[in-house]
């Protein structure tokens, strides 16, 4: 296979004027290049009819427009939509766009192919991990769904939430969160793109000295060591009274509140007695707290908590002062759990070539 190829996104700004310079085109024509791109929900080159057809055909053979290509797109009945995307090396991701009322939506992106980190109840965790996803590949998954928003519809937050551990594909996901926040790319608010990590304490750091305003979101799941070394296997090698410490200081640093996703296993996590374990652990800082239907990805052992027992989780963290959310979790009838759908296509093309129906 060929090596990959250089997508428009990739570029920043000063990188396209400098590309049309060396084109012999004028730098200025970068802007409202990239307004196609970004704002304009170009789907090509040729789609720039303010740009000189001269340069509409010298630009494909120096750049790739998009890096995404659909596979597959499910949409649910509650309004969430999920779809397969194919990059250029065959690799696929998956991307979620999420209602979020009144005209907005989250987009859910993958920052990695797989995951390293392998969280048992994951699909991504138990596909492991291909490679990183580079930045062109980061932004056109939010291209990819701004394009099938209708006029008074937006997409109002960004979540690394896809399939991957965002904090150990540092300097992409960083680069991609600037060009979706910059005034010449998507221009979404800093405030209002999240990053979700599984507690990789050196990207935290590095992420507080960066002073981006970004949102960060950490995947607890289990109060004590022990069941999260099981759940969250990154937690071995930083447990968490060190990356407490860590979203603390990001907290003081940033000066915004951290989320806190804890996903409810049936019997596993899900216990008035966890719950006070919680409250105990995040005892004064500025945080809250994301109770998430889990989603079942074909493991018995990873079954979601009843209704009626996550809503006493929820009422206990209350009771202990812990501002709270309990999740609705949406999409499932479309596998909408970061990972699943990849997973189910696999198995489907498996089953086409063992004869299964
Ligand atoms: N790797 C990062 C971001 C991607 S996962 C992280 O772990 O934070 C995004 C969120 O989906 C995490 O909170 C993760 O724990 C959660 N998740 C993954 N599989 C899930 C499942 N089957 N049910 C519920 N939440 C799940
Ligand atoms: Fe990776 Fe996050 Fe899935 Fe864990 S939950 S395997 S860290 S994507």
């Amino acid at each position: 296979m060929s090596g990959r190829p250089t997508f428009l996104t990739d570029l920043r700004l000063e990188q396209v004027e400098q590309l049309l310079q060396t084109l012999g085109e004028p730098g200025w024509r970068a802007k409202p290049l990239l307004a196609w791109a970004y704002q304009k929900k170009a789907d090509s080159f040729e789609c720039m009819t303010d740009l000189p057809k001269a340069s509409r055909e010298k630009l494909p053979e120096n750049l790739t427009f998009s890096s995404v290509k659909e596979l597959e797109l499910l949409v649910s009945h509650d309004g969430t939509r999920k779809a397969l995307l194919e990059l250029w090396d065959g690799c696929t991701i998956e991307t979620v766009l999420v209602p979020a009322g009144r005209g907005q939506f989250s987009v859910c992106v993958s920052s990695q192919v797989g995951c390293a980190v392998g969280c048992p109840f994951c699909a991504s965790g138990r596909t492991g991990f291909e490679r990183n996803l580079g930045v062109a590949e980061i932004c056109d998954q939010v291209l990819y769904f701004a394009k099938q928003l209708c006029q008074g519809e937006t997409i109002g937050n960004i979540v690394f939430m896809g399939m991957g551990e965002p904090l150990t594909n540092y300097l992409d996901v960083i680069q991609a969160a600037g060009h979706l926040n910059a005034p010449w790319g998507f221009g979404l608010g800093a405030r209002n793109i999240t990053i979700s990590t599984a507690g990789y304490i050196p990207g935290i750091e590095k992420l507080g000295r960066e002073k981006l305003q970004l949102g960060l979101a950490v995947s607890l799941h289990a109060a004590d060591n022990a069941l999260r070394n099981r759940l969250v296997p990154l937690n071995r090698k930083y447990p968490l009274d060190k990356l407490i410490a860590a979203t603390d200081a990001y907290v003081r640093a940033s000066g915004r509140r951290v989320t806190f996703e804890y996903a409810l296993f049936a019997g596993v996590n899900d216990s008035p007695e966890q719950a006070r374990q919680l409250a105990l652990l995040l005892r004064g800082l500025n945080c809250h707290v994301n109770l998430i239907g889990a989603n079942f990805t074909g493991e018995d052992s990873w079954q979601a908590s009843s209704p009626d027992v996550a809503a006493a989780f929820e009422a206990e963290l209350k009771r202990l002062r812990i501002t709270v959310t309990l999740r609705k979790s949406l999409g499932r009838d479309i596998k909408a759990a970061c990972g699943q759908l990849k997973s189910s296509h696999q198995q489907r093309g498996i089953d086409a070539l063992t004869g299964v129906s």
